[in-house]
């Protein structure tokens, strides 16, 4: 397997050689996970491999643990096809979601991902709104947005649509409609498909993801990729492998998780999407305003002189309560872990005490 194709960087080269262990240890990459079992390509093939005790143990946290598209550093045992897992290599980028619950607790669906589709179909639902949030999740994630418009042939009126997506696609993110139906704009989507390179397509269902990725695998290779697994009770389960080359060279991840996304944690991804709201708030009268009817409100005026469109605050507005509400949620969770770290120093005292 050559792993410079499947997107080992320098960067991961050297992060790998900072850990300064063993000669025997290797670099691979996380191409399924399957409670808590691993498949990992690497030099000397595919391994199957767990995380060591001693990982485990310092991990507190779901997001600790290796996820798909995650760089790790592993012990293999090839002539079994196992291997160990002893550390996870920095993150370049991360999809997660909080998980169902009372806790806002992250999980994470994917990892190290260049460039992210964010797939809209060209019928009559196309929602900009939505697009927005994907925008901002795709910001946050720390990999590249490119909106895909697929469907092309079903619109009547490409034109004006391209025009209204790329009014809100701003920082210059590519806007690009494809037609899987006349094989149109495939094209334009081949720079972001070079080897080396990691991608994942977003999108709500019914959009075209699968015919998407069939049309990017060349036949319906997808029913090739799957395999069988062992549970931990032993039984075997067929599983999708959520990592594939493709012919070009590129990588492809494809997790059910990437498809039911939900926003997770304020951060800067929130000014990129907005940025002209979030100028404009800089000249408001007051520092904390809410943009409703107070005196001297630059985006309300905005509004008022059509420079912005007052759907845009209304999405904004929206987003800000979301986030606020996952935060609160988010804050009892650092309260609970907390409590469970200081359990945890208690406990080793107590087990040294022993000694
Ligand atoms: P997914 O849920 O996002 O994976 O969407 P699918 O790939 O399953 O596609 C949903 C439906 O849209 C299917 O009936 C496809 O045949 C259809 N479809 C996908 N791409 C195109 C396209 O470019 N043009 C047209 N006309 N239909 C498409
Ligand atoms: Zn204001």
């Amino acid at each position: 397997m050559n792993l410079v194709a499947m997107g080992l960087t320098e960067t991961i080269k050297n992060d790998f050689h900072k850990l300064n262990t063993n000669d025997e240890m290797i670099l691979g990459r996380v191409a399924l996970e399957h409670k808590r079992m691993y498949r990992v390509w690497t030099e000397q093939g595919e391994l199957l491999c767990e995380v060591s005790g001693r990982f485990s143990f310092n991990a507190l946290n779901r997001e600790d643990f290796p996820a798909v598209g995650d760089w790790v550093a592993l012990m293999p045992r090839s002539n079994e096809g196992k291997g160990t897992i002893l550390a996870i290599m920095p993150r370049k980028s991360k999809f997660s979601r909080k998980s169902a619950g009372l806790t806002a607790q992250e999980q994470i669906i994917a990892t190290n991902i260049d460039t992210v589709f964010l797939v809209n179909s060209l019928n009559e639902d196309l929602n900009l709104r939505r697009i927005e949030r994907y925008l901002l999740l795709a910001w946050e994630s720390g990999a590249n947005p490119v909106i895909v418009l697929s469907k092309a042939d079903l619109c009547q009126d490409l034109e004006n649509m391209l025009a209204e997506v790329v009014a809100i696609s701003l920082g210059g993110v590519p806007v690009i409609a494809v037609s899987a139906e006349t094989m149109t704009g495939f094209e334009e989507l081949e720079p972001f498909l070079k080897p080396g390179k990691t991608i994942a397509l977003l999108g709500s269902s019914g959009v075209g993801k699968s015919t998407l990725t069939n049309r990017l695998l060349g036949e319906e290779k997808q029913l090739v990729q799957d395999i069988r697994m062992a549970d931990d009770k032993g039984r075997h389960t067929t599983t999708h492998r959520e990592l594939i080359l493709l012919p070009n060279g590129s990588v492809l991840i494809d997790t059910p998780g990437m498809r039911e996304l939900q926003l997770w944690e304020s951060s800067d991804g929130l000014t990129e999407t907005f940025s002209e709201i979030e100028e404009l708030a800089t000249q408001c009268r007051y520092r904390d305003c809410q943009h409703k009817n107070e005196p001297g409100c630059a985006v309300v005026k905005a509004i008022e002189e059509g420079l912005i469109a007052a759907e845009r605050l209304t999405s904004y507005n929206k987003l800000q309560k979301e986030l606020a509400f996952i935060e609160r949620k988010a804050d009892k969770r650092a309260q609970a872990e907390v409590k469970k770290q200081w359990k945890n120093i208690n406990k080793q005292m107590k087990q040294r005490k022993s000694y």
